[in-house]
């Protein structure tokens, strides 16, 4: 069973903050800032891949839920949202799951670096995804 289905069990602890029939939302234990925190579904599935439409649906909705309860009862203004599909995104936990990272201003993160792309680049790439 993996780690997020035994917090599911309750078979070890969380800080739960919110549930529904199908997700549970708990902070992160290594928090990046203060009301981090992962949304998960109640069902493994490993990714956004394996999850069916609708409760990937269901899923997103509860990550909204509390994205709103961050914001309101953190009185924060805004928050990321991330998910990490697979291991080399940086996936760890291989139960899907939502980060809502609360921002505060003058926090230091930073999550993008960006480049700078020729416009063949673009062109090559496009025409990947469109073949
Ligand atoms: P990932 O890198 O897979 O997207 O993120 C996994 C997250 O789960 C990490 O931010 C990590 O701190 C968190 N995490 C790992 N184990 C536990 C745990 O037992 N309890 C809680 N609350 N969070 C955990
Ligand atoms: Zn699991």
């Amino acid at each position: 069973m993996c780690i997020f289905c035994k917090i599911i069990a309750g078979e070890i602890p969380c800080s739960k903050i919110y549930e529904d029939e199908n997700s549970l939302a708990f902070l992160d234990i290594k928090p990046v800032n203060p009301g981090h925190t992962l949304v998960i579904t109640k069902k493994h599935y490993q990714d956004i891949e394996e999850i069916p439409a609708e409760e990937l649906a269901a899923l997103i909705t509860s990550v909204k839920r509390v994205g709103e309860l961050i914001k309101s009862k953190l009185k924060v203004e805004a928050y990321n949202i991330l998910e990490n599909n697979g291991p080399s995104a940086g996936q760890i936990i291989p139960h899907l799951h939502f980060h809502v990272v609360p921002r505060y201003p003058d926090d230091g993160l930073s999550l993008w670096p960006s480049r700078n792309f020729e416009k063949e680049d673009f062109e090559r790439i496009k025409n990947k995804l469109l073949s």
